[in-house]
C-alpha cells in the first residue's frame, strides 16, 4: 500500500503495545501483572465526576473555544500562578487533548523541517517520534558517565545553531530521577540568552517523594509568560490519576499560543466540553487526592525497592518521583527487549525495555499498580530468573 513514508516510519508505542498484549492474554484468562503502564489505580477525584457528568447530563456539548472554556483556562492559570510563582494571562493559556498534544501541537508549530530538538536520555519513548512527526530532528543526548541525566555541559555541546527547542522532563518518566534546582535554573538561563525555547513537560511535578521540593529555576520566577523561552506542559493525567479523561494544557509566549490554536483548531476542534468541566472540577476541588496518590505511590516506590533489593545482581537506583523505576538487569542480559519479552512469556509479567528509552540493559517498572501485584510481579521475576536468590 502506497501510504506516507514519514507515517511508516513512526514507531508503534510500545508502552500501548504491551498494555494491549496484557489485556489480550488477561482476556485468554492467564494471570498477567502489568508494571509496564505509568496509570495509578485510584478513581478520579469526586468533583472531576459530578462536575463532567452534569455537564453530559445537561446536554451541553457543544464545541467550545478551541484553546477551552474559560473557567478551566482560569483554573489552569491559578494552578499555574501558584506552583510557579508566574504571571499568566488567558492568551498564554491553551487546553489540548492530554499532554501529548500538547507536545505535538508545539512541535509542529516551533519547527521548520530539518530543526533540532535535544532530548535527554533516558528520555520518554514518544519525544523522538513526535519531533520526527514534525519532521525535525530528535538529537538525543546520552549521560557520558552512565547517570540518569546529562551534565549540563553535555547538553550545551549537543546545542547547535539548528537548534529550535530542548525538551526536560523531571520527574523524569522513565527513571523517576527528579533533576536538581541548580541544573534546570542554568537550563532556564541558558535558553533565555540562546533564544532556544525550553519545554519543561511537567506531568509528573508533583509526584516526588521523601519530603523533594523541586523548586522551578530562579529565572522564571514572577517571569510574565511572554517575557520567556519558557513553555509549560502539565495535564490531570498523573496529577489526579485521570489518564483517560484526557486533558493537558500549555503554557506559553501568546504568539505561540495563537498559532497553536489554529493548528488545533484545524485538526481536533476542542477538547470535550464534558471533559474539560471535569478536569476544572479536579483543579477547583479539594487538593487532598494529589497528596493521597502521592503517599500510596511513595509506599509502593518503597515496597518495589525492597523487593529488588534481594534479587541478585540487578542494580538499583531509588526513583526520587514519578511511579516508574529504571532497574539495571545487565546481570541477567544486555538486549531489554528479548529480556521483557522472556518476562512475560514465562512469568507473565510485562515490563517496559530500557531500549525505548535510549538505557539498553534495563526494565522500566511502573509500580502505579498495588503493593501486592508489586510483591508477586517481583516474586515471578526471581523465579524466573534466578530460581536460587
Ligand atoms: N509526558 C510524559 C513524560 C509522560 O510520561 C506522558 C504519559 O505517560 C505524557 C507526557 C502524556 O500525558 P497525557 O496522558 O496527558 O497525554
Amino acid at each position: 500500500m502506497s501510504l506516507s513514508q514519514l507515517a511508516r516510519s513512526i514507531a508503534e508505542s510500545p508502552t500501548l503495545r504491551l498494555n494491549e498484549e496484557a489485556r489480550i492474554l488477561r482476556e485468554k484468562g492467564e494471570p498477567v501483572i502489568n508494571l509496564g503502564i505509568g496509570e495509578p489505580k485510584n478513581k478520579a477525584p469526586i468533583n472531576a465526576i459530578l462536575q463532567g457528568a452534569a455537564r453530559l447530563t445537561s446536554g451541553d456539548v457543544k464545541y467550545t473555544p478551541t484553546d477551552g472554556l474559560p473557567s478551566l483556562k482560569k483554573a489552569i492559570i491559578r494552578y499555574t500562578e501558584e506552583t510557579y510563582d508566574r504571571l499568566v494571562s488567558p492568551e498564554n493559556v491553551i487546553a489540548s487533548d492530554g499532554a501529548k498534544q500538547c507536545l505535538f501541537n508545539i512541535l509542529f508549530t516551533l519547527c521548520n523541517p530539518q530543526d533540532e530538538v535535544v532530548v535527554l536520555a533516558p528520555y520518554w519513548v514518544s519525544y523522538p517520534e513526535i519531533i520526527r512527526m514534525c519532521q525535525a530532528i530528535p538529537v538525543i543526548v546520552t549521560p557520558e558517565d552512565g547517570g540518569f541525566h546529562p551534565r549540563f555541559e553535555e547538553v550545551v555541546r549537543a546545542v547547535g545553531s539548528n537548534t529550535k527547542a530542548i525538551i526536560l522532563n523531571s520527574p523524569n518518566n522513565p527513571s523517576g530521577a527528579v533533576y536538581s534546582d541548580d541544573f534546570v535554573g542554568r537550563m532556564v538561563e541558558f535558553c533565555e540568552t540562546k533564544g532556544i525555547y525550553l519545554i519543561l513537560d511537567d506531568i509528573y511535578q508533583k509526584l516526588v517523594f521523601d519530603g523533594l521540593r523541586p523548586k522551578p529555576g530562579t529565572a522564571f520566577t514572577r517571569a510574565d509568560s511572554e517575557s520567556t523561552k519558557l513553555i509549560i506542559v502539565n495535564g490531570v493525567a498523573k496529577l489526579y490519576g485521570m489518564t483517560g479523561f484526557r486533558v493537558g494544557w500549555t503554557i506559553a509566549p501568546r504568539e505561540l499560543v495563537r498559532v497553536m490554536t489554529n493548528v488545533q483548531a484545524q485538526t481536533t476542534s476542542c477538547v470535550s466540553p464534558a471533559m474539560q468541566v471535569a478536569a476544572e472540577g479536579a483543579l477547583v476541588g479539594v487538593q487532598n487526592v494529589v497528596e493521597s496518590l502521592r503517599l500510596t505511590i511513595q509506599n509502593n516506590r518503597d515496597v518495589l525497592m525492597q523487593e529488588l533489593r534481594t534479587f541478585n545482581g540487578v542494580k538499583l537506583r531509588k526513583p526520587e518521583g514519578t511511579f516508574y523505576a529504571l532497574v539495571d538487569f545487565r546481570a541477567y542480559s544486555n538486549n531489554s527487549v528479548e529480556l521483557s519479552n522472556f518476562l512475560l512469556k514465562k512469568a507473565l509479567v510485562v515490563t517496559v525495555p530500557g531500549k525505548e528509552f535510549g538505557m539498553e540493559g534495563h526494565l522500566r517498572l511502573s509500580f502505579a499498580g498495588t503493593v501486592k501485584e508489586l510483591q508477586e510481579a517481583v516474586a515471578r521475576m526471581k523465579w524466573a530468573l534466578d530460581p536460587t536468590s
